[in-house]
């Protein structure tokens, strides 16, 4: 079976992650698919296969190598898709693309326009998986889910190809930010591993943000406004006050590649008290740092200026860049990228503009770069995955598993 075909029968779970909801998984419907896939996975050769309570599916695919003692590769891609736009009943389609837009649904004009997308004339001459326009298709990151099956189903055919052991996690809720909390790390028996996880084939990413979020609260004092000369304190007027000194240039909408930013997501409250959300990015932790001590500055000079006690900032870290333990294992990225040159590709390791899993297991010890799964515009309607470059992603990864077999087990 091709990795798209499983693609095409995986995408017609409803696994949407709730944000809403506390508990992992966060859409029961993870669970369907989860037990249909480990019920897969007995067939494909995989040993030791499991779904634990919070919907990690697990399992090993054993070493074909007698007496192996390298290291152990963990594969981990996750089952949810994002909620940002419909998950349900989706309709997947295969169109072989001459170019120009590629039309989901002529009648309806939905379309993905090259004009907009213009990396779709990469793809001239191949065949694409799309939806009919009116929902995700999933393949954040089904793709990689399939890429692995895909994987797992070649070495079974093929006992040619010398392998170490594999363990594979599927994991749930990864696009709600919750996909490595219940992860079994210790259980997880794996030295290094990937995240199946990106966008276009090709990618071998070992950079990710360092994350900061911020919650600002203004303390206002409200009175009648017929009353209010030097007595009221606008909260909301204060907040713009407090936004305004965030620099313009360093927003989300300003800002690329290497470039951090500040991102209000959210703001909320009356006269008497607003409260705002914010986020910090930054490659560079020291700078991502440094936006946080802006914004206590600003506080101060707010506090100076209405009192003490009037605007309060609390920040906590939420992920820190990979790329400061991946540097110590600097194979992880090389391997992959000399494979894909190899297969005659350039590898693109411009810095994720965003978190991964992967980030969080390589600081609780699990060193885990990120590779593309051949697929564009994740999280909407003109998401799509291409059905050679899924073919290519399996090709790499066979290629990968026999080359990490020949490392020494401290990688
Ligand atoms: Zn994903």
């Amino acid at each position: 079976m091709r990795a798209y075909e499983r693609l095409l029968k995986y995408v017609s779970y409803s696994t949407g992650s709730n944000p809403e909801a506390t508990e992992v998984p966060s859409n029961p419907d993870e669970f369907i698919f989860a037990r249909d896939l480990a019920a897969e996975m007995e067939t494909l050769g995989f040993v030791d296969v499991h779904v634990d309570e919070h919907c990690y599916i697990r399992g090993t695919i054993p070493a074909n190598i007698e007496n192996y003692d390298g290291p152990v590769l963990g594969l981990i891609a996750h089952i949810d898709v994002s909620s940002a736009a419909a998950y349900t009943d989706i309709k997947p389609q295969v169109i072989h693309y001459t170019g120009g837009d590629l039309v989901q649904d002529a009648e309806k004009g939905y379309v993905v326009s090259r004009d907009d997308y213009p990396f779709l004339t990469r793809y001239e001459g191949m065949d694409i998986v799309t939806s009919d326009g009116t929902t995700l298709l999933g393949a954040d990151d089904k793709a990689g889910v399939s890429e692995i099956m895909t994987l797992a189903e070649q070495l079974q055919a093929d006992p040619a190809i010398k392998h170490g052991t594999i363990e594979v996690c599927f994991t749930p809720d990864e696009e709600i930010g919750r996909g490595s909390d219940f992860f079994d790390i210790d259980g997880f028996n794996a030295d290094v591993a990937y995240t199946v996880d990106g966008e276009a084939f090709g990618e071998v990413q070992g950079e990710t943000f360092n994350a900061l979020s911020a919650t600002v609260r203004i303390n206002g004092f409200s009175i009648h406004p017929g009353s209010a000369k030097n007595m009221m304190k606008n909260a909301c007027r204060i907040a713009c006050e407090f936004d305004g000194l965030i620099p313009d240039s360093e927003t989300p909408e300003h800002t690329e590649g290497y470039e951090g930013f500040y991102h209000l997501i959210e703001m909320k409250g009356d006269v008497e008290r607003m409260d705002l959300d914010y986020i910090i990015r930054d490659h560079d932790f020291a700078l991502a740092q440094s936006r946080a001590e802006h914004m206590h500055r600003i506080a101060e000079f707010l506090n100076s200026k209405y009192g003490d006690g009037t605007v309060e900032v609390d920040i906590e870290e939420s992920y820190r860049n990979m790329i400061e333990i991946i540097n110590e294992h600097p194979r992880l990225l090389e391997l992959p990228i000399e494979i894909l040159k190899e297969m005659d590709v350039e590898a693109d390791t411009s810095p994720i503009r965003g978190g991964t899993d992967g980030a969080t297991l390589s600081f609780k010890g699990l060193p885990c770069p990120n590779i593309g799964v051949g697929g564009h515009n994740f999280h909407g309607r003109k998401e799509f995955a291409v059905v050679q470059s899924m073919d290519s992603v399996v090709e790499l990864l066979i290629r990968l598993v026999q080359a990490i077999a020949k490392e020494p087990k401290t990688l």
